[in-house]
């Protein structure tokens, strides 16, 4: 949440921040601001809404400074207005700050910081730190410096005191008016990662605002600080002691994150579903051996086949992966396994037992509460594995081990490829275990072949775009949906609800279909469309039995069902076919025509289908 975008370098800042910020515009989106610095003067332009909104105040004139601070926000700490938006000044006018993440005691050190005589402009939290940085910056002696501390070793030291004050989670750009040669970043908690080209730097919360100019980046840890001047760049703890970070190659391309035709990213990332989805399953599945190989977890392999507990953590539609997940698992290699919301797993002092191997799920691999889950579990010495999207990231850099899920980028803020490679990566981790542990390995190799085989099935369902469009226009008028399957399908309907929910703002709610009559149902009346997902698994008949059951109380039902299933149109209002295939890997077919459904609901709506109100990606604050 939140993009950040600072530069320093031989070229005008202007132009390359607005560009990061475009890039980066789907991790926050209510305001945005830039700082450019010259020769001890800011020029600072902020303001509500977009970057569009940013673009039309800036003077026309570009002053061409060769430094500067970029942001565009998601709101936790004040209101959406110009005054809260970043870069934030403290009351010095020296100090200028972009900020991601919450700053937990930012009362206090306000009330502490007022007591000095500084004063503040807005309601943020992210201002604190750049009043409290300030305060060091002006007054080094009173705060306990020993040595006479000039120039950036002066700032450096200032960030440092300032940072141990502070609790909570930040990456930070930050620069000083008296050293117009000098960018620092720091992180704890929210991502940073610095972008390294000749002669040129760009710290940015993720690699989307750098790979325009370069491929080569560190990537900054928890409680590391970078020191940025045009003769090179210097990592230290915050506690000042140097650490030697090695410069690494970025693995996605520009292509990868243009639109590349399409209205929107989530269509297009919908649409790359064949193509992602074989990437994630390349190379690590060994039709011949009826084996996978997931080179991450190679050296783990002892310590997974014993294990006897499983707890899966995520938030949003990583835990509907991980619903998934648990399902494979208890099934397939007969483990028991339950996934968690990472946001309550956190605080709950859990019961992490010898033997119990928790398996982090998260597209970003920067889930603020994910990440907590991560170290709780930590603590508790359990086995952490990442199932993650986004290389170098935290979660895959803080969990034991892990499997990428090689998607490339995914930037439309509802998830939709991540989620059938966060299936598919589980899949075969639950095959691998079950071959090992119980299954016999016809079975094995039968699955396997299987998910080999659904990337080109999802093509077929792709097809059927212009038909689910047509469905969505029939029923847009609709403002509440129920979506409703059952066992490996019952986490599809719990995703098909939150796609409908989070970009086109329609009510519904995902069920176990047998739940429904245990309350739902009474929500069932004239029209209500009821989607549900009835292919030829284990309980088809039972759910034939629920579709009954909503029929006859008058509601519409759009049924996603197999090809060629001819007994089940006379229960369909709508009709979408899926390619047949075994239960267990169904969700990866289901869920698709329901992010389509999602999609067409939410262009129908009007609805800015990237960026949906009130979200961000990469939820990286609490
Ligand atoms: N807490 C800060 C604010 O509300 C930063 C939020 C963000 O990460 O966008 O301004």
């Amino acid at each position: 949440m939140c993009g950040i975008v600072a530069y320093l370098g031989h070229k005008p800042a202007r132009p390359i921040l607005v560009e990061g910020l475009k890039r980066l515009e789907y991790r926050g989106y209510d305001s945005a601001g830039v700082a450019l610095l010259s020769d001890g003067a800011v020029a600072l332009t902020k303001t509500a809404g977009r970057i569009s909104a940013l673009e039309a105040v800036l003077p026309a004139e570009d002053a061409g400074q060769n430094i500067g601070l970029g942001h565009t926000r998601w709101a936790t700490h004040g209101a959406p207005t110009t005054t809260n938006a970043h870069p934030h000044v403290d009351c010095t006018g020296k100090i200028i700050v972009v900020h991601n993440g919450i700053i937990e005691n930012y009362a206090t050190l306000k009330t502490w910081l007022a007591g000095k005589g500084c004063t503040f402009a807005s309601e943020t939290d992210s201002e604190v730190v750049a009043t409290l940085i300030g305060h060091f910056y002006a007054n080094p002696a009173e705060s306990g410096a020993t040595a006479a501390l000039e120039g950036a070793a002066r700032f450096e030291w200032a960030v440092q005191q300032a940072l141990r004050e502070v609790v909570g989670t930040y990456g930070l750009a930050i620069v000083c008016t008296d050293l117009p040669h000098v960018l620092i970043g720091a992180k704890k908690g929210s991502p940073l990662i610095l972008g390294v080209g000749e002669n040129e730097y760009i710290l940015a919360s993720d690699a989307a605002a750098i790979v325009e100019h370069t491929t080569q980046a560190i990537y900054l840890s928890d409680d590391e600080i970078v020191t940025i001047t045009p003769e090179g760049f210097r990592t230290k703890t915050r506690a000042n002691v140097p650490v030697t970070k090695e410069l690494q190659e970025v693995e996605f391309s520009l292509e990868q994150i243009e639109l590349a035709g399409c209205d929107h990213y989530m269509q297009k990332e919908i649409a790359e579903q064949p193509t992602s989805l074989a990437r994630t399953l390349q190379g690590r599945i060994d039709l011949q051996n009826g084996r996978v190989v997931l080179g991450g977890l190679q050296s783990h392999l002892r310590t997974l086949t014993r294990t006897r507990r499983i707890i899966l953590a995520a938030c949003g539609t990583a835990w509907h992966a991980g619903l998934v997940g648990e399902f494979l698992f208890e099934q397939l290699a007969r483990i028991p396994a339950e996934v968690e919301y990472a946001s309550e797993l956190r605080y709950r002092n859990p019961v992490i037992e010898d033997g119990t191997i928790v398996i982090a799920i998260s597209q970003s691999g920067e889930t603020a509460d994910t990440l907590a889950a991560i170290e709780q579990a930590k603590e508790r010495g359990a086995l952490v594995l990442g199932v993650v999207n986004v290389v170098g990231s935290t979660i895959a850099r803080t969990t034991d081990a892990g499997v990428y899920l090689r998607v490339g980028p995914e930037i439309g803020v509802a998830s939709t490829k991540a989620f059938t490679a966060q299936v598919a990566v589980l899949a075969m981790m639950a095959i691998e275990l079950g071959r090992r542990r119980h299954i016999a390995s016809e079975h094995a190799a039968d699955l396997l072949t299987e998910l080999t085989a659904i990337p080109s099935k999802i093509e077929r369902i792709l097809d059927q775009g212009p038909h689910i469009r047509s469905i969505a226009e029939a029923n847009i008028e609709r403002n509440n949906w129920l979506f409703l399957g059952r066992g490996f399908n019952y986490p599809v309907a719990l995703e098909g609800a939150l796609k409908l929910k989070e970009i086109s703002y329609i009510h519904a709610e995902g069920l176990p279909a047998a739940e429904m009559k245990h309350g739902p149902i009474a929500l069932i009346t004239e029209g209500l469309p009821a989607v549900f997902i009835a292919t030829r698994c284990a309980h088809y008949d039972k759910i034939i039995g629920n579709i009954e059951e909503v029929r006859s109380r008058g509601g519409r039902t759009i049924v996603v069902a197999d090809e060629g299933d001819e007994h089940i149109r006379r229960y369909a209002d709508h009709l979408i076919t899926v390619p047949e295939t075994v239960d267990a890997l169904q969700p990866m077919l289901t869920v698709v025509p329901l992010q389509l459904l999602a999609y067409h609901a939410a262009v129908l709506r009007g609805h800015d289908v990237d960026k949906p109100r009130n979200l961000a990606k990469s939820v990286t604050v609490e």
